[in-house]
């Protein structure tokens, strides 16, 4: 008997006469992620998308695969059978006999969408309840605590029967691609590839920028960089990243302005810089990883001059959260690990020992107009580098 997945969506639901544009595009991008995975049949009715996968032996890895794919709220691996009450609880004993052992409490519950098939949701409950608990001895029946609910689903193409608990957890949010292009302000930190899977969630198209500053940075610190653009990936399928080169910049700001205002100089470069090739790549806003208050260059004055410098929107999408809660997310998405290397980002070479954290605009802009600020940005711009990058699975 055929085994197929059945993945569950859930804000798309909301999406009204737009419903069938999202759910191509959320197929499209299954589609994308399976794509070195297996071969699969997707196709998607009333509400449900059908992952059949033709090489078998594969399903647990694709199942696995899906839980990274944005809209998704859960994958669960089904047993197919014929719409008829006895092939029913059949397939219902033999596919959950694992779960079903003598002792356990137990539940049926049935969803019945073909309404042409002889027993309503309650008596296909009842029926299939009745059969597991004649013919599996030790089982309890317990409609309030169970620990196993045993489901069952008429539909129109077919019946299916699984294990809730067997169900996997998704992603949940909005398919790539439904929420605009905005590109991402990605260092080697922990905050920032967060806050780009936080927006990519959302649906949002990423493309990041780095900002390297060779030799003081080592190769190694790019490759970082590359790394955790890689593990974004696996939720983006892929995601194109912009390497600009940041040295100049730094030197000029150290050998010309007061070094208080190094990191907010530093921090303004960045803005405008990834601006410009935001608006080279068609994205409608920036992404930062600045939490208020986390840092003097993150105190809301301090926001105030970094972003005075630009026009498109900045999403921080961890303004407001905790340094701890932002760690469980890294922990969560399997950036951590990488965020943690010890390679020095180019921030932290030229970090000055009392950075003003209550900065004037008007100051800033003053020690800003000791360099020639449009001619050192266009350079950098001139000297990006781009590399598209993919999942490594
Ligand atoms: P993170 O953990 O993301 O590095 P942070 O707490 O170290 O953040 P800052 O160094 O003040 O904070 O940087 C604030 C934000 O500016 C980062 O979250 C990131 O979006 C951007 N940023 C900082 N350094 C770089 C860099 N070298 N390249 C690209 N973006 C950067
Ligand atoms: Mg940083």
């Amino acid at each position: 008997m055929k085994e197929i997945l059945l993945v569950k969506y859930g804000e798309i639901i909301l999406k009204g006469g737009n419903r069938s544009r999202f759910e191509k595009i959320l197929i499209e991008n299954m589609s994308k992620a399976l794509k070195n995975i297996a071969k699969t049949r997707i196709t998607v009715l009333q509400a449900t998308v059908y992952v059949e996968v033709l090489e078998e032996e594969k399903i647990d890895l694709v199942a696995q695969r899906l839980t990274m794919v944005f809209g998704i709220v859960s994958i669960v691996k089904a047993r197919v059978c014929s719409k008829d009450i006895t092939a029913i609880c059949e397939a219902a004993k033999e596919y959950c006999k694992n779960d079903l052992v003598s002792g356990t409490r137990f539940k049926v519950e049935a969803k019945r969408s073909d309404k042409a098939f002889p027993l309503n949701s309650i008596e296909i409950a009842m029926e299939v309840g009745g059969f597991l608990d004649d013919s599996i001895s030790g089982l309890k029946a317990d409609m309030h605590t169970p620990e196993i609910t045993v489901k069952v689903e008429v539909r129109d193409s077919a019946a299916y029967v699984y294990c809730r608990e067997n169900r996997l957890k998704g992603q949940g949010g909005m398919p790539q691609g439904t929420g605009g292009r905005a590109t991402l302000l990605l260092s080697g930190g922990i905050d920032s590839p967060v806050a780009g899977h936080m927006m990519a969630k959302r649906g949002t198209q990423i493309e990041a920028v780095n900002f390297f500053s060779y030799p003081y940075t080592s190769e190694r610190a790019k490759e970082k960089v590359m790394e955790l653009a890689g593990i974004l990936a696996r939720y983006t399928s892929v995601v194109k990243l912009h390497i600009v080169p940041f040295t100049e910049i730094q030197l000029a700001i150290r050998d010309n302005c007061p070094e208080q205002h190094m990191t907010l100089l530093m921090r303004r470069f960045m803005m405008r810089i990834a601006e410009i090739i935001a608006e080279n790549n068609n994205s409608q806003a920036l992404i930062t990883g600045e939490s208020a208050g986390q840092v003097a260059s993150q105190t809301l004055a301090a926001l105030n001059v970094t972003n005075s410098v630009v026009k498109m929107p900045v999403l921080r999408p961890l303004i407001g959260m905790d340094k701890t809660e932002i760690i469980e997310r890294a922990e969560k998405i399997g950036t951590f690990e990488t965020s943690i290397l010890p390679y020095e980002d180019c921030c932290t070479v030229f970090t000055p020992k009392n950075p003003t954290t209550q900065p004037k605009l008007s100051s800033i802009e003053k020690s800003e107009s000791r360099l020639d600020f449009d001619g050192l940005v266009e350079k950098a711009v001139l000297g990006t580098e781009t590399v598209t990058i993919y999942p490594e699975i």
